[in-house]
Formats: structure tokens, sequence, C-alpha cells
């Protein structure tokens, strides 16, 4: 099997990485990949947001699947595109990555199909974000209705503050705080059966202890030892396959990553937000702990035959990755500097390129690479991530110091339930 990967981020390397060591794929492509995805595909320039462009290089490179990385594409039409040239895809159609592509439309699936999720309003002026904010109170949580990359939503105590976000954004999702610690699950789909992958944990704030402005995401840990029992069960019940369900009635079946954010509230776990792709970091310790040959699960998704593919194998252990990000991120990334000490396994590429003149690596982007290790445990798996950073040289370059350190000390708590053992 030959496959066309589209991204060039963290998640594209990690999925290049399984892809590659899936003795059922013969090839991969990717575009535009990045240096650390060179080492394991062929690399190629395409517009990725530009659904002809990418149908053609499928064509054109014998793809006998696309995977598509990132949001913008799908929300583009890509997979729409592929998939009219009668090749398999692993992502969703435009219409149904409307479930990431626009939170009003989200909150509208999640209404009709009864599904926990914080109570909102959808607000296009001043007078009804206000009223919104006041119905809920403090802590405000203000998302902007469109794609922004992880950096659309802002929570503060500071009315002011959400008033103005709200008024820069335009159209608005205005909701409740929803208290507790947060999950990523992955669930893999073809519309109708659905495999949902470990449950994984990311961290989106810049600093240590949740500190300063969201991020893209600046760690990621799996499994989830604080997890209660049958959670991945009440998900896949009372979430996933109600909207697969809902989705499937409004013509817009969901084929491709559904990625369900939740927060674990004292009332129980409660949709943060979906997203219509495999998420990053996360996707760089799923994946790290995933046997499953993964072309061969990606492909069954893309052609409806996912309900005859085998239960999934997991490696024992747990996977931690930490994210080094470039000086000045997320509000004014420094590029154009120097790394070294990289090239060593477990090194994921994220915002990275070769210097023309002498194939210097240097930074070309706000999150430049990412540590990954597994472990026996979570503990071991975490100083190797940590190792695999320290390793490295990057003027000015930041990490957060306490990824998964919370679990590793069973310091989580779900409110309204007891401290998780360490
Ligand atoms: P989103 O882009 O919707 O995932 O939001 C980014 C981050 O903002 C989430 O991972 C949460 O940390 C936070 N957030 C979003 N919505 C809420 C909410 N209703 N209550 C508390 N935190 C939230």
């Amino acid at each position: 099997m030959r496959v066309l990967l589209v991204g060039g981020g963290g998640r594209e390397h990690a999925l290049a990485l399984g892809l590659a060591a899936d003795p059922a794929v013969s090839a991969v492509v990717a575009a535009p990949g990045n240096p650390g995805i060179a080492s394991v595909a062929e690399l190629r320039q395409v517009a990725a947001t530009d659904p002809a462009a990418v149908a053609a290089l499928a064509v054109e490179t014998g793809a006998d699947l696309v995977v598509i990385g990132p949001e913008a594409p799908l929300v583009a039409g890509v997979a729409d595109a592929v998939r009219a040239k009668g090749i398999a895809v692993f992502g969703p159609s435009a219409e149904a990555a409307r479930l990431e592509g626009s939170k009003a439309f989200a909150k509208d699936v999640m209404t009709a199909a009864n599904v926990p999720t914080a109570r909102a309003y959808v607000c296009a002026d001043e007078a009804g974000t206000a009223r919104a904010l006041d119905e809920f109170g403090a802590p405000y949580v203000v998302k902007d209705d469109g794609l922004a990359a992880g950096k659309g939503v802002v929570v503060t105590d500071d009315r002011s503050a959400a008033l103005a976000h709200a008024a820069e954004c335009g159209r608005v999702v205005v909701e409740e705080f929803l208290d507790g610690p947060e999950v990523s699950l992955f669930v893999v789909t073809d519309g109708e059966a659905a495999l949902p992958l470990l449950p994984a944990q990311d961290f989106k704030r810049i600093g240590d202890g949740d500190t300063g402005p969201n991020t893209g995401g600046m760690g990621a840990y799996a499994p989830l030892p604080w997890a209660p029992p049958g959670l991945v069960d009440e998900v896949m019940r009372d979430v996933v396959h109600p909207t697969l369900a809902e989705l499937r009635r409004r013509g817009a079946p969901f084929a491709g990553l559904l990625y369900v954010g939740l927060a674990m509230t004292a009332a129980g776990p409660r949709v943060i937000e979906f997203n219509a792709r495999f998420g990053d970091p996360e996707t760089q310790v799923v994946l790290a702990l995933l046997e499953t040959p993964l072309g061969g699960l990606l492909h069954a998704a893309a052609t409806g035959t996912l309900a005859e593919h085998p239960p999934l194998r997991w490696r024992d252990g747990a996977a931690v990755t930490v994210v080094l990000a470039a000086q000045g991120y997320p509000a004014a990334p420094r590029t154009g500097d120097v790394i070294t000490g990289a090239d060593r396994d477990g090194i994921i590429h994220a915002g990275t390129a070769l210097r023309a003149e002498d194939g210097a690596l240097l930074s070309a982007g706000g999150r430049v690479l990412c540590g990954t290790a597994t472990g026996a445990d979570l503990a071991t798996a975490r100083d190797a991530a940590y190792a695999l950073v320290d390793g490295v040289e990057l003027a000015g370059s930041q990490h957060r110091t306490d990824i998964a350190a919370a679990a590793v000390e069973g310091r989580i708590t779900i409110p309204g339930q007891g401290a998780s053992q360490p």
C-alpha cells in the first residue's frame, strides 16, 4: 500500500513513523513533510489546503491511501476531492469536518444528540456576549467560532478581557466553565464502526502549573493512571456513537479521526470540544504505544470496513512527549536558529527546516520539536522524554518542566472524588 500523508508537523512525523513501520505499507510520500519525516518518507511540495492540488498529487504518486493530518485541509474539502478520484482517504468530508471548523455547529450537533457538554450561547454582538457572560459568571469562557489552531479560546476571570476577545473574533461561543482535569480521546471511525485509542492528556498552557496563554499543546502522556475505569466505554456510549449517528442522520457521516476533548467534572465527563483529526502532541504518545499496524487501521476506516478490523493491540507501559518551543512562542516565535542534538530516536520534528547552504537544522515554527519516549511506567517514560529534550540545544528555547508530573505523583483529582493513587 502506498500512502500520501498531508501535513508537516509533529503529528505528521508521528503518523509517518507509524505508517512506515507497517509491513503492509510499501512507501510513504509526505506533503510537505519536514526534515524529520524525510528519514522515512519521500517529501513533495503541495498547497495542502488546495483540494485539486492534493487530489492531483494523490493520483500522480499512485496513492492507495491518503492520510490528512491537519484540520485546515479537511475543512477546505481536500478529503472530498481525493475521494472523488476514487482514492481511499482517512479524514472526514468538509461537511463533517465542521464539527471542528465551527464551534457553533459542534454545539448544535451535541444538543441534537443529547451529548453532555457545557451550556453555551452563540453570540454575534456585544450585548449578547455580555448577557451570556453574566448568566454563567466567572471564570468566563469565550471561543472564536472558527478555526484558530487551538488559540481561539480565552478562559479568564476578567470580564472586560472576555468582552475584548469576543469583539476581536466577531461570532463567538460563550459557555459555562467546566471544572476538572482534561482527557483527549481519539476515536478511529468509518462513520459507523468506531475504535477508541488510549486516552491521553495534553498541556495547553505555555507555562508550568498551567499558567500563561494557550498554545497548540506543550506536551502529553498516555495512558491516564487516574482515569476512572469504564471511562472509555461511557464516552463511546454517551458521546461518540450518538454524535456519529446524528451526523449520519444529517447526511454528513464522519469518517476519520474523531477527537473528543473532555473535562472530568463532578457531574461526569463533559465534552469541551471535538476535533476532526489527530491531536498534536497527543498523537506522539498514543501512536508510540499502538502495536496494531497503523496503515491497515486507517485504511479500514477509510474504506468502511472497520467493523471487520481486529481489536487494537497496545504495548505495555506509558509514553510521554515534551515539546520544545521557540523563544517568544506563542505570541511571536523566533525562527531561524540552529538546532543541535536532535538527531536521535524519539525526537519528533514539528517546526524545523534545513538551511539551504549547509543542511544545518533550523527552527522554523513555534513548536520546534518534541522528545517522545516510552517506559515501563509513566515515571520512567517521563524521565526518558526529558532526557531527550535536555539533549537538544536551541538558543532561547522553552519547554514545560511539569509534563505528566502530577499524574506520576498521584496529584490529579476529579472534582467530587478522592485523589488518584501514585
Ligand atoms: P478548545 O480549543 O475548545 O479545546 O479550548 C482550548 C482549551 O480551553 C481547552 O483545552 C480547555 O483547557 C479550555 N476550555 C475550553 N472550554 C472550556 C470550558 N467550557 N471550561 C473550562 N475550560 C475550557
